[in-house]
């Protein structure tokens, strides 16, 4: 009997959080990178669209750089369980695990996986003042001007890091670049359109509106096909179609919850994200930045684990053998 009544008072606590939540007291989603870059991007946009299926909470971002996502991530996972503070993080959650030798978190077991957002196509792009206007052009530049180049990321683990650290092992530089890291590839930018770095990978969702404008120059881009479907880009070649063979790299932002948030609130922020990812302001400020959306089992909390379970296995190796350019 006491069983029983303890049980009926365990649903009915859950019923009610469900009932409250989010309530009036807003949602925080932690951005581990600076404001300004393209995980900040997704955020906003992302807030904008979880906003009215939460009815009408206020979700505030906050940009907890450094570390390569690692001290955002770290954040969050020390959290209260409440709903009320989430993470946002992109492929930096998988490759950190290869990356670092001791994270503050368990990256599987710390986190509650709420669902995979969007993948995301990345660019090679040099600052303007860069003499090479092709692909072909800048491979012989670097050539003779091996060990000369600066090249940026946003910090051990970031996308661009592992891009960077991939590509530069693809093409075998004799010198490695120095690496020049930042809180973000916001600020990475604001250098490379400046001259103060040479070159740097990010994705489209950061550098299609330079690109645009012509303040940065476009080299490649890093999936495997070109990407025909976008105006801008579609000429752009794929690194391996340049000859670096097998090169594939696209980028994925998913959005997590602190372990212990109550099963009834993940299910309604599940539901809030799914209506997200259906909505049309959403799908097309996605599409305008290079951005595809997620539709398939990711972006369900069972499918959103399995698959970084997944990228961890496939990307430790992948780090390892281009460990020499790591730092
Ligand atoms: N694009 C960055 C990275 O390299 C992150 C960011 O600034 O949003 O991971």
């Amino acid at each position: 009997m006491k069983k029983l009544i303890v049980l009926a008072a365990a649903s009915l606590a859950l019923f009610a959080q469900a009932q409250t939540f989010p309530g009036t007291k807003p949602i925080t989603i932690v951005v581990p990178f600076a404001a300004g870059g393209p995980t900040d991007r997704v955020a906003r946009d992302l807030a904008e669209a979880m906003r009215k299926p939460l009815g009408n909470v206020s979700i505030v971002i906050e940009n907890s750089a450094g570390a390569g996502g690692t001290i955002g991530a770290t954040k969050v996972a020390k959290a209260n369980p409440d709903g009320h503070t989430l993470l946002l993080h992109h492929i930096g959650m998988a490759s950190s695990v290869a990356l670092y030798r001791k994270l503050q978190y368990n990256t599987l077991t710390d986190f509650e996986y709420l669902g995979i957002i969007n993948d995301v196509p990345m660019t090679l792009i040099g600052k303007p003042q860069l003499p090479a206007n092709t692909y072909r052009d800048f491979e012989n530049y670097i050539k003779a001007n091996a060990g000369k180049l600066n090249i940026a990321h946003a910090g051990l683990g970031s996308a661009t890091h592992l891009c960077g650290l991939m590509w530069q092992a693809a093409i075998n530089s004799k010198e490695a670049m120095t690496t020049i890291p930042f809180g973000g590839t916001g600020p990475a930018m604001t250098s490379l359109i400046g001259g103060q770095v040479d070159v740097m990978c990010d994705q489209t969702t950061n550098t299609t509106g330079q690109i645009e404008a012509g303040r940065v120059k476009a080299f490649a881009v890093t999936t495997a096909k070109p990407l025909t479907n976008n105006k801008l880009l579609k000429d752009y070649p794929s690194l391996q179609e340049m000859g670096l063979k097998g090169f594939n790299l696209t980028i994925w932002h998913g959005l997590y919850a602190p372990k212990g948030t109550p099963p009834a609130v993940l299910a309604q922020l599940n539901a809030a994200l799914k209506v997200a990812l259906k909505d049309p302001e959403f799908l097309k400020k996605e599409e305008g930045l290079g951005a595809v959306v997620a539709t398939d089992g990711r972006v369900d909390p069972a499918g959103h684990k399995a698959f970084v379970t997944a990228e961890i296995a496939k990307l430790k190796p992948v780090i390892e053998a281009a460990g020499k350019y790591a730092d």
